[in-house]
């Protein structure tokens, strides 16, 4: 009868003896586990500490007499397997418990060691309070000194899988946490951006961030807490730490064995998971295995691997020709109420691979916005610009997030293309889904990209491309637009762009953005048919904002999070309100801008000093209406969260409450903005020597040259310009830049202006043309009104260079944010 021996009884090791069992009813199987613990969750671990899962017993997924009475295997726990001895065919097994060793031979091994958690090696690692999770034991260690009430600060080092389970649930059980990782992101499979999503809820969630911070030591602290000393210089306070850095594979059997190892120490094995021994099988966490995405070998420590892996290499073993494909990466991880997903390569993967790619980033309502409970669900793509076929994927959200992510893994595993995308069918009804599944959505928008038929530009791309000349259109509406939007972006909603498309030089290249894309791609359509060169912003302002927004929390600043927010887990049930609203709003399912517009039609309908109890489901909100708020002189009392909605007490300010108005907030930097209408050199010089000062005194200023104003601008010498004669005319009659001006008043024939520069040469004052120049080294916005130029036939080669063109509703924007205005 062969016998074969397993190492490791839990995910792999377990899997594979009870299919061997399945196949061969006679084979002898032995299974040896080191730990007192055979099949048991350890994927539910964190949520055993948190207080998710309550019975410990629901852990253990089958038991050794379990394994011993219904599929016949020799289960032997405490027993560790010490070495293997191939030529010999057996291993030598110690009895932990009886402190004996003994040889066991076998006819095929089957090696499932799994990986354990790297400590890394730095002082104090092993002090009493450090923990790391992989076992039941540790599991139970941890929660012990919780329930014993002696945690009421932890630092979780680490912000993979593990680190952001774990520091979910010791919130869970009411722990302040900080999450020290040493990139500059947790959730490495996540591109930046995509991460970016998850820091947000993480702050927001009550969880202190500090990213780019590697852990130096951990002491003993005076009060008998722990002092963790991070790379960035700070020190955090903790009653608890928890090591969650990743993993390295547990192969120094296999080593020690001579099997063939990768660079990292996995054992490297075939695709019927035979080693380099083919009598010994390796899977699970300790191997390499094929990316099938790059062809390049890697690791992925993952439950579903290693059980179809122990499923693979039962079959060979009994005879099958069962091959291993390669593993994709699918996986998925629960954020609080964010729900995380990954499959295949990232860019950083592809570029590593030398692979080109394109990618598209939407944001999606998991389903109809119309029937309750609508959230965001964003989706990026990666896929190759030849074909449209697929690389890798990544899903952020707050539901159906599995959904997505299987469907995905499936197109990308089927060797699908965007096109493809286009056309899955894909259920729909109302609670579920949408008619345009987002992953349909994503789908068109890539293979827009791929045809033509839209432009993108990546929202990292964009600071390089606006220093090069690009300009940015924001097509949202004006509430949208107050509440953010990308520095210097001209304003033109989507429903003005057909009249007000001519504000746009047509010499330059155009970004257009709106929330998520959809609005640009219209205006991108709009304007591409009046022969502009535009792109739309992959993922829109959502992408942008929170990509470019700080990352960590503000460690010196008290606990993090938009102000109010709860740090709560997430309750079946509202909060009691402290105070009495007198109108409840139920903006949910809408989306930005529907649930701030909701709000601010209902704030209208309020007495000042009453109170609005509002409550959406667009994860926007939250900040959304603190900003509104602050800018509309209304107060919100409390933000809460709770079941997916976010809910808002605003109470109604003694301001009437319309359309978002610049707040008077002190921590807003102070701004001016000035109408320059004139041309005389007196007064071009006293608008520039008060813009020089604001700018010294670190004020933005915005200067709007209009009618004989534009003149300041023009260059002396512009080349060849086409124009009418009357345009010809009107440029002969006026001064051409800052040397041509002369003085308001007393100018006598040019005297008095030619007396006026000796004079300020002599004290040493700056001319007209330094001070300008100054002012714009020194980040001053000079823009020259577009209407007028048009009207005058001033054409944009005449003006010198830095000089922005706009309409007014560019400087009404600007004035509306400076605490001054001048009209010179
Ligand atoms: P393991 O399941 O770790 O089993 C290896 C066993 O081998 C261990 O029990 C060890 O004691 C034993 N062993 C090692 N050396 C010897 C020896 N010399 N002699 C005898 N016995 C030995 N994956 C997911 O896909 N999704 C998740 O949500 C998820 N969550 C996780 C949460 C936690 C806290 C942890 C720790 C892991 C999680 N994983 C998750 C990863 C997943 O558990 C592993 O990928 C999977 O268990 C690997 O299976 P394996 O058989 O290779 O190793």
């Amino acid at each position: 009868m062969a016998r074969t021996v397993i190492v490791g009884g839990v995910a792999g090791g377990a899997s594979a003896a009870a299919r061997l069992r399945r196949r061969d009813e006679a084979a002898e199987i032995v299974v040896l586990e080191r730990g007192e613990y055979v099949s048991f969750a350890n994927c539910g671990l964190p949520y055993y500490v948190g207080g998710a899962i309550a019975q410990r017993e629901a852990l253990l997924v089958s038991t050794p007499e379990k394994l011993r009475a219904e599929v016949a295997i020799d289960v032997r726990t405490r027993h560790e397997v010490l070495r293997i001895d191939r030529a010999a065919k057996q291993v030598l097994v110690r009895d932990l418990l009886a402190g004996q060793d003994y040889p066991l031979s076998y006819d095929k091994l089957i090696l499932s060691p799994g990986a354990q958690p790297l400590v890394p090696n730095v002082p104090g690692v092993d002090l009493p309070g450090v923990y790391s999770l992989r076992t039941i034991p540790d599991a139970d260690a941890i929660k012990a000194m919780i329930d014993a009430g002696r945690v009421r600060r932890a630092v979780v080092v680490g912000g993979g899988f593990i680190g952001l389970e774990m520091a979910e649930n010791l919130v869970a059980r009411g722990v302040h946490v900080t999450l020290v990782e040493m990139l500059g992101q947790v959730m490495a499979p996540l591109d930046f951006e995509m991460a970016a999503l998850v820091h947000r809820h993480l702050r927001d969630s009550g969880v202190l961030l500090a990213l780019g911070s590697a852990l130096k030591a951990i002491e003993l602290a005076e009060d008998g807490g722990l002092v963790v000393h991070a790379g960035d210089g700070r020190q955090h306070q903790a009653d608890m730490v928890v090591l969650a850095i990743g993993v390295q594979p547990e192969s120094t059997l296999a080593a020690q064995a001579g099997l063939a190892l990768g660079p990292r120490g996995h054992v490297i094995v075939n695709e019927h998971l035979q080693t380099s021994d083919p009598d010994v099988y390796a899977l699970g966490d300790a191997i390499q295995v094929l990316n099938p995405v790059t062809g390049a070998p890697y690791a992925v420590p993952l439950a579903g691997p290693a059980n179809r892996q122990a499923r693979i290499a039962a079959d060979h073993i009994t005879g099958g020709d069962a091959r291993y494909r390669g593993t994709w990466g699918t996986s998925i991880v629960k954020v609080f109420d964010l729900t995380v997903a990954t499959v295949g390569s990232n860019a950083r993967g592809l570029q590593g691979a030398g692979l080109p790619y394109l990618t598209t980033i939407t944001h999606s309502q998991d389903h109809v916005a119309y029937y309750p409970g609508a959230t965001q669900q964003s989706i990026k793509l990666l896929y190759r610009p030849d074909d449209g076929r697929l690389l890798g994927s990544q899903v952020v959200g707050y539901n159906a997030v599995d959904r997505t992510i299987d469907t995905l893994a499936t197109a990308l595993q089927a060797g699908m293309t965007v096109y493809d995308l286009e056309h899955l069918e894909l259920a729909y009804a109302p609670p579920y889904g949408a008619a345009k599944d987002p992953v349909n959505i994503a789908g068109y928008v890539a293979a827009n990209r791929l045809r033509g038929d839209s432009h993108m530009v990546e929202w990292s791309e964009l600071a390089a491309l606006r220093e090069a000349g690009l300009g940015v259109v924001d097509v949202r509406e004006e509430v949208e637009f107050a509440l953010g939007h990308m520095e210097g972006a001209l304003h033109i909603p989507l429903g003005q762009l057909r009249t007000r498309y001519a504000e746009l030089d047509p010499a330059r290249q155009w970004a257009v953005y709106c929330k998520v894309g959809r609005r640009a791609y219209l205006a991108e359509r709009i304007l591409r048919q009046h022969g502009y060169d535009v792109v739309n912003v992959s993922g829109g302002y959502t992408t942008y904002e929170v990509a470019m927004e700080k990352q960590s929390s503000d460690l010196d600043g008290g606990r993090s999070g938009v102000a109010g927010a709860s740090a709560a887990p997430s309750a079946e049930a509202a909060p009691e309100p402290e105070v009495q609203a007198a109108v409840t709003l139920d903006a949910c399912g809408l989306q930005c801008p529907g649930p701030i517009m909701a709000v601010y039609k209902a704030m209208e309908g309020l007495q000042p000093g009453q109170m609005l109890r509002a409550t959406a489901t667009d994860p926007g909100f939250a900040r959304d209406v603190a900003a509104w708020a602050e800018r509309t002189g209304n107060t919100l009392v409390d933000l809460q969260r709770y079941d997916h909605r976010i809910e808002a007490f605003l109470r109604k300010g003694l301001v009437v409450p319309g359309a978002p108005r610049p707040a008077a907030h002190p921590s807003e930097p102070t701004a001016k903005t000035m109408v320059v209408f004139s041309a005389d050199l007196d007064r071009a010089l006293a608008s520039f020597v008060i813009a020089n000062g604001a700018l010294a005194m670190g004020q933005k200023v915005t200067m709007f040259f209009t009618f004989w104003g534009l003149n300041i601008l023009r260059r002396q010498q512009a080349g060849q310009v086409s124009k009418t004669l009357v345009e010809r005319m009107f440029g002969w009659l006026m001064p051409k830049g800052p040397g041509a001006l002369t003085l308001s008043r007393l100018n006598m024939g040019g005297l008095g202006t030619l007396m006026m520069k000796q004079v300020m040469h002599s004290k040493r004052i700056d001319s007209l043309p330094a001070l300008m120049q100054s002012a714009m080294d020194n980040g001053a916005r000079l823009i020259a009104c577009q209407m007028t130029m048009e009207m005058m036939g001033i054409k944009p080669e005449e003006l010198i260079d830095g000089v922005e063109i706009g309409g007014v509703a560019t400087y009404i924007n600007e004035t509306d944010r400076a605490n001054a205005t001048l009209l010179i």
